[in-house]
């Protein structure tokens, strides 16, 4: 609910000082209209954040197109030393950015730090990157001219945030943007606004300059980025959200023909082969499906068992499963954190009815806990067939599939059939095996027996409905750049004179 109030524009999230206004041209804007962030653990509001408008967001973009020529041209050491602080920074505010994390996401505290530590990371990957962007230099096909590349950033950049992993998608994406010299405007999940203001205040007192991050917090994501996504200053849209979504914002860049990346839905497969290590594979599986709650767009989405393991690795999944402890993520051991939001676990709760209806057994939890907060048991189902209800279905919820296979060849089909192509996972002692299969699958990225895999040096990112381009690695921040073509005559006979 949106509520006019002109509150101060900071307020005090477990024990934290945290800005809520809008940050546009290197200060922070209160704002007519603010809206409720709630602890999803207690359904309790927990700050008040300022609602941006169109008008704010074009704000933001009048700043960031000022700022784009003097950005450009900051030497890469100046740059570097830019991220180093921030770096810096960071890391010495690592509690309280966990702490907020977990206040407004709800996920577990040790999840909070281990997303912090890793985005912190990226930071400190693009400090070192700025310095080694390189280009090329050779002579022309028939001579008299060099060929010289170097690259250019492609402009200011609208980057939009998920609430899953509310600090390393906006590190992420500002990380390579701003390395690349790109100015950005940031637009936060309204779930999760106070992570991405306490990472934007730390890039200002690190003394990015004015006008270079922008962050408009709002409910109204639809209009600010749809006006923003209508301005021919615009160069870059980055997104991290659904597919659907994703959609919309490609047909939107279209007229103008911006860049566009996109990390959009996953699918993911959790392929168990008959001569795995079952214990590894089941320890694997629920980390990759459970943490988050199940709400992270790589988990593990169908787990894909061949029948000779399928009895022994669902046993130990289940047993594994029923020990993860559900409660409010600042509580000590607690694994699994509350769904998102009332209407998510809603929908969490309709998932388990499809599951049902489709003939699936239930194995253990079903059921929303009872109490203040969006918690829901941890849960596995066995799934028969191929229900089509299930298909190319992301479930984004702390409920496991388990669907048996009675070879090597079924598993790699049935993990390839469906519109999404983020991340898979095959578990093997074979490793020969492993890169067959791996190869086989129609995915960004595969996990050859391990569930996680985001790291800096990775280029994260998907295939098909999952997505266009790549966060981390060596070519994330080309992304953000565009190569430039320099032709410079050289009259080699005058050179020699
Ligand atoms: P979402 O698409 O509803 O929202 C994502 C962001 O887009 C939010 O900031 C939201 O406010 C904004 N948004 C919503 N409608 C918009 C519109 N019309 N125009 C512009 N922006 C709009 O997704 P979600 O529920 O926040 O996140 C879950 C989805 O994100 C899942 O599908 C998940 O797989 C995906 N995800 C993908 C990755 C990845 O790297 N591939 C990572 C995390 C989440």
């Amino acid at each position: 609910m949106t509520t006019t109030l002109a509150g101060p524009a900071e307020s005090t999230v477990h024990g934290r000082r945290v800005p809520t206004g809008a940050f546009i041209d290197g200060g922070w804007r209160p704002a007519e209209k603010t809206f409720a962030v709630l602890d999803p653990a207690t359904g309790t509001t927990i700050a008040e954040v300022a609602d941006g408008t169109p008008a704010d967001a074009l704000a933001a973009l009048d700043a960031a197109h000022a700022a784009r020529s003097r950005w450009q041209h900051v030497t890469p050491r100046d740059r570097a030393d830019l991220f180093a602080r921030a770096h810096r920074l960071l890391t010495e505010r690592a509690d309280a950015f966990a702490e907020v994390m977990t206040a407004e996401s709800g996920k577990p505290l040790t999840e909070s730090r281990a997303e912090f530590a890793l985005s912190a990371e990226f930071f400190l990957w693009y400090t070192e990157q700025i310095a080694h962007l390189h280009g090329t230099y050779a002579p022309s096909s028939h001579g008299g001219y060099r060929v010289i590349t170097t690259h250019q950033p492609v402009g200011p950049a609208l980057l939009i945030t998920p609430w899953n992993f509310p600090m390393l998608m906006i590190a992420r994406k500002a990380g390579a943007a701003l390395a690349a010299g790109c100015p950005v405007i940031v637009k936060s999940a309204k779930e999760t606004p106070l992570t991405c203001a306490l990472f934007v205040e730390t890039l200002r007192e690190a003394g990015f300059p004015d006008g270079v991050v922008n962050l408009v917090h709002t409910t109204d994501s639809a209009g600010v980025s749809a006006a923003l996504m209508a301005d021919e200053r615009l160069r870059k849209v980055s997104f991290t959200g659904s597919t659907g979504v994703g959609a919309t914002l490609l047909a939107q860049a279209a007229p103008g023909i911006i860049n566009a990346s996109m990390e959009l839905g996953g699918d993911g497969p959790f392929v168990v082969l008959d001569d795995a290590d079952v214990e590894l594979a089941a320890q694997q599986a629920v980390v990759c499906k459970f943490r988050n709650a199940g709400q992270a767009c790589v988990a593990a989405n169908r787990i894909i068992v061949h029948s000779a393991v399928a009895e022994a690795f669902t046993t130990r999944f289940v047993e594994l499963t029923e020990l993860l402890t559900v409660g409010n993520g600042f509580d000590p051991g607690v694994d699994v954190g509350p769904i998102i939001s009332a209407r998510q676990r809603d929908s969490v709760l309709e998932l388990v009815d499809v599951l049902h209806a489709a003939g699936a057994e239930l194995l253990t939890g079903g059921s929303a806990l009872p109490g203040a907060g969006y918690f829901f048991s941890p849960t596995v189902f066995r799934v028969p067939g191929r229900p089509e209800q299930l298909c190319s279905r992301e479930l984004f919820a702390p409920v496991a599939t388990i669907y048996e296979v009675a070879s090597t060849a079924e598993a790699v089909g049935f993990a390839n059939d469906t519109r999404y192509g983020l991340a898979a996972y095959v578990f093997t002692k074979d490793l020969s095996r492993a890169v067959a299969v791996a190869e086989r699958l129609d995915f960004g990225m595969v996990g050859i027996n391990r569930g996680i895999m985001a790291d800096p040096a990775a280029a994260f990112g998907g295939t098909k409905a999952s997505g266009l381009g790549r966060e981390g690695g060596h070519d994330a921040i080309y992304d953000y750049l565009e190569p430039k073509y320099l032709a410079l005559t050289v009259d080699e006979e005058e050179g020699l004179s």
